[in-house]
């Protein structure tokens, strides 16, 4: 027999046996739901460690962040109830005042939480034009920034910052890099890597892929005073990732690897068919040659480009809300990462005020025939375009 202790097996292998899952006692390759609330503690009354009470977590919420510290090549990762609650555990953790700078246009759940710690005078906030170093760097205010908030690729414009560039200007100034790579999660990209300080995805996405949870996760290469801070705050606010919810998401991510690859292809299949299209003015996926994007995300994103692309349809605003309302496979639904492709008008998802175009539509590549995927669109577009 070979010895595999001493060969490092690949990343896809560990993820798809969820760390070579054997469960001891039965030999089960899947695990179970470990439910509890609360945990007896022992014959001298003692706390039978890690676990007590259920704000904390479980095993089955361990395992899924074992899985993804793996992914990352992190040190430690903590999964939140939703991708919101982890965002806002890092906004919460921040000290008053604390001087914060992200992106102008960015997913706007996580602007708008933004924007509303600023308005209660809970932390001041800088920007910069999502993708642009030299914005990103002149909106750094040297010592006094402690965080530098990065997405990418950036909602719904798909702008691509170079992660490691954006590590080295927060760094200098003595502030922390957040990566949110949502949209490329760390089967393609490992923001740790490349220097940042936090990786963030919603798991919700491309991590769990079958749209039936909502999650998110924090990833660190060093733990230390301000994880443990988060970690507190995720306790207090009981918005640990529910047991069922965890092993949903070590069962989705058991495919992550497959799933993305084929979500990649075809959202490649699409652009390239979509560029220069009479009924589009613009396609915005940083796979295609002509984005500004492209060679960035080419290094960063190890040669695959995403499930993700938005385009701007030719004719009026109702033009582009006719197109989501005549797909007939792509779900006119909003989030992103599932194995279903699905179509949105942003500017009716993200709200009147909200900085984008009024014909643009974002659509999240799944993994079913390009060619379905295709012909769905070009019969919306010339429907909804003549
Ligand atoms: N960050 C990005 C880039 C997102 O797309 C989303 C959700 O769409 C979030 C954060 C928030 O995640 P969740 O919906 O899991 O709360």
């Amino acid at each position: 027999m070979s010895d595999q202790s001493n060969r490092k097996q690949s990343i896809t292998t560990r993820v798809a046996q969820a760390l070579h899952f054997v469960e001891a006692e039965t030999g089960a390759v899947v695990p179970a739901i470990q439910p509890a609330a609360t945990y007896a503690r022992d014959e001298n009354y003692e706390v039978r460690k890690p676990y007590w009470y259920r704000r904390d977590g479980s095993q089955t919420t361990s395992h899924a962040e074992a899985i993804i510290a793996e992914l990352e090549n992190a040190s430690d990762s903590m999964l939140f109830s939703s991708g919101m609650s982890a965002c806002t555990a890092v906004i919460e953790h921040l000290p008053t005042g604390a001087h914060v700078v992200v992106p102008k246009v960015m997913y706007h759940g996580v602007l708008m939480q933004i924007q509303r710690y600023e308005q209660n005078k809970r932390i001041t906030v800088s920007s910069y034009t999502a993708g642009n170093l030299e914005e990103l760097a002149a909106a750094v205010k040297q010592g006094e920034t402690q965080l530098v908030w990065v997405e990418t690729p950036n909602n719904p414009n798909w702008e691509v910052t170079d992660i490691a560039a954006a590590a080295e200007i927060a760094h200098a100034a003595g502030a922390k890099l957040l990566a949110d790579c949502t949209a490329t999660p760390p089967s393609m990209t490992r923001a740790l890597d490349l220097g940042a300080d936090y990786s963030f995805h919603s798991a919700t996405k491309y991590l769990n892929g079958h749209s039936d949870i909502t999650a998110g996760v924090l990833s660190v290469k060093e733990t230390g005073q301000s994880w443990e801070d988060i970690a507190l705050i995720r306790k207090l606010q009981g918005t640990v990732l529910q047991s069922q919810d965890a092993w949903l998401l070590i069962r989705g991510m058991r495919t992550l690897f497959l799933r993305v690859e084929r979500a990649c292809k075809n959202a490649m299949a699409i652009a390239t068919h979509l560029e220069g299209h009479p009924h589009v003015e613009k396609v915005h996926y940083p796979g295609l040659a002509s984005d500004p994007g492209h060679s960035v995300a080419k290094r960063q994103t190890g040669g695959q480009f995403g499930g993700m692309l938005s385009i701007i349809v030719k004719g009026s605003e109702q033009t582009a809300v006719d197109v989501t309302r005549f797909c007939e496979l792509f779900y006119p639904a909003t989030s992103l990462g599932g194995v279903e492709s699905l179509i949105e008008h942003r500017k009716t998802v993200s709200g009147e005020g909200f900085p984008v175009h009024p014909r643009l539509l974002r659509l999240s590549i799944g993994i079913e025939d390009a060619d379905d995927l295709i012909y769905d669109l070009e019969q919306a577009l010339t429907r909804a375009c003549t």
